[in-house]
């Protein structure tokens, strides 16, 4: 006799998701989360705290060569607890290029747009108002349409940020101090909890094991190492977390594309510097993007944004005295962020010591992607009015996807329409790893989405 009907690992924007769906299905669920636990009270307060304690490898996984820097949470909650929870629909392209690499017939805005409704239903979704955008934001809005691009303003899950009480809201990055960010903890988890879910922080799924008619996982956690045995189990760690556990769990042999077609949106910072101060990080810091369709076709996508300090000093480039004139002039830095739907795929795989090797580049086509893209944002800073503009050399991956990609060809899918692992009847995946391809848009919205669907399936066959 199984302990509970479905253990679902990885508590973050997908998990949180599922084991709301599926204990108001009536399922007795186990959520199991290697991060700790935080609240309101006790997120940290500090930018170095929030990257060591709220992600993996304090906020530094890094490609195999070096160039690329990923962000993962790790903590109850995910992604969501850390993310600025900007949230959109997919579009026809996206949905089209998913469709064409995975086969799946279910990749369209008609056949989604149920499970999008049933989400957006449960959360306060808001377009950050005109008059809560700062000098940062108007500097975006001023150089797009000098450039001739539309622009719009960013939608994002919150209720009350009170940014007249001159809440800024950079700090959410570290998890929100008002529970207004719509995230896991606070829209899903309450009342999954309150039907009986049991979470488990602290706990790290170390291998799955696949044995009709359950599934055995082995954990290790604040009590040493344990087993625990489901009748189904839901992978939900994410792209680098759900991959590196079925290939620690020695299933790639009979998954051969296991690993394979790794993206992650690479994104850099340009900034440009103003003789006025801007103050890019007070209140709604990212509040404007672009979605012109000439920039969308060349796969590009662009918003307003700023970091904390440290994160700053680490995406300005140059030394001594040079870098220390930049961050003299912080408040006086406009800054946008461009990022590129990634074509080129990478690779995942397992070192000896059970971490992920991850071989990620950026071929021709994508480099020349992303150097377009700076140019229009450099030109769009001037157009704003920067004296001086700058691109930083760091490049960043803050959507991971892939590496368990959905589809219909097992020889390019770890998992079929059903969210079910090939060949593996109660093992299933339903987080950003089932990405078959790189949407060139935000995915949260859509990976809570696919979450919905895939408990809709598991309370259907009944597990
Ligand atoms: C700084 C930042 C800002 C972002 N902003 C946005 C945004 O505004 N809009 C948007 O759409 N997207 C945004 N994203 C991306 C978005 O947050 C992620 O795409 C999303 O959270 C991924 O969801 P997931 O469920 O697949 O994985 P996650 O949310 O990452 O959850 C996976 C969870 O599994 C846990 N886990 C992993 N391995 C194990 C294991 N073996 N055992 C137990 N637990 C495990 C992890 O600790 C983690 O908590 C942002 C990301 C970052 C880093």
């Amino acid at each position: 006799m199984a302990d509970f009907d479905c253990a679902i690992i990885g508590s973050g924007t997908a998990g949180g998701v599922l084991a709301h769906f599926l204990t108001e299905g009536g399922l007795k669920c186990l959520l199991l989360e290697a991060g700790q636990e935080y609240n309101v009270q006790t997120y940290p307060d500090s930018e170095l705290e929030g990257t060591s304690e709220l992600y993996w490898n304090g906020g530094m996984d890094l490609s195999q060569d070096g160039r690329l820097v990923l962000l993962r949470a790790k903590c109850v909650g995910g992604g969501s607890v850390i993310n600025q929870c900007l949230l959109d629909r997919f579009d026809q392209p996206a949905f089209s290029t998913w469709k064409n690499a995975s086969g799946v017939s279910f990749f369209s805005e008609e056949a989604m747009a149920p499970h999008y409704e049933s989400i957006e239903s449960k959360l306060s979704i808001q377009k950050i108002p005109r008059e809560h955008f700062n000098k940062n934001a108007e500097i975006f809005v001023r150089g797009f349409e000098a450039l001739g691009f539309g622009w719009m303003p960013l939608t994002r899950g919150q209720t009350d940020c009170a940014l007249e009480l001159g809440n800024d809201c950079i700090g959410c990055l570290n998890g929100c101090h008002r529970d207004s960010k719509q995230s896991i903890p606070v829209v899903f988890l309450p009342k999954a909890t309150g039907r009986g879910l049991e979470v488990r922080p602290g706990c790290f799924v170390e291998r799955v094991v696949p044995e009709e008619p359950q599934v055995r996982l082995l954990t290790k956690g604040q009590g040493g190492r344990a087993e625990i045995t489901a009748k189904a189990c839901v992978l939900a760690a994410g792209a680098l977390g759900s991959t590196q556990l079925l290939l620690a769990s020695g299933l790639k042999k009979d998954l051969p594309y296991l690993g394979q077609g790794f993206f992650c949106h690479p994104q850099t910072m340009i900034f440009g510097a103003f003789e006025e101060d801007v103050c890019a990080f007070r209140g709604a810091f990212q509040a404007a993007k672009s979605s012109d369709a000439r920039l969308r076709a060349m796969g590009l996508k662009f918003e307003n944004v700023f970091a904390p300090p440290a994160s700053i000093a680490m995406l300005i480039p140059g030394f001594g005295k040079k870098h220390q004139g930049w961050m003299r002039r912080f408040k006086k830095l406009a800054c946008m962020e461009v990022a590129i739907q990634d074509k080129s795929a990478g690779r995942l795989e397992l070192k000896k010591d059970g971490t992920l090797s991850i071989f990620k580049t950026l071929d021709q086509r994508d480099k020349k992607r992303l150097e377009e893209g700076k140019s229009i944002a450099k030109r769009a800073l001037i157009a704003g009015g920067a004296k001086e503009v700058f691109a930083s050399k760091l490049v960043l991956g803050l959507h991971l996807m892939g590496g368990c990609a959905m589809g219909r060809d097992r020889s390019r899918s770890v998992v079929d329409e059903q969210f079910r692992v090939n060949g593996v009847q109660n093992l299933f995946i339903a987080d950003s790893s089932i990405f078959p391809a790189a949407p060139g848009i935000n995915p949260a919205l859509t990976i809570m989405a696919l979450a919905h669907r895939a408990s809709q399936t598991l309370l259907e066959k009944r597990v």
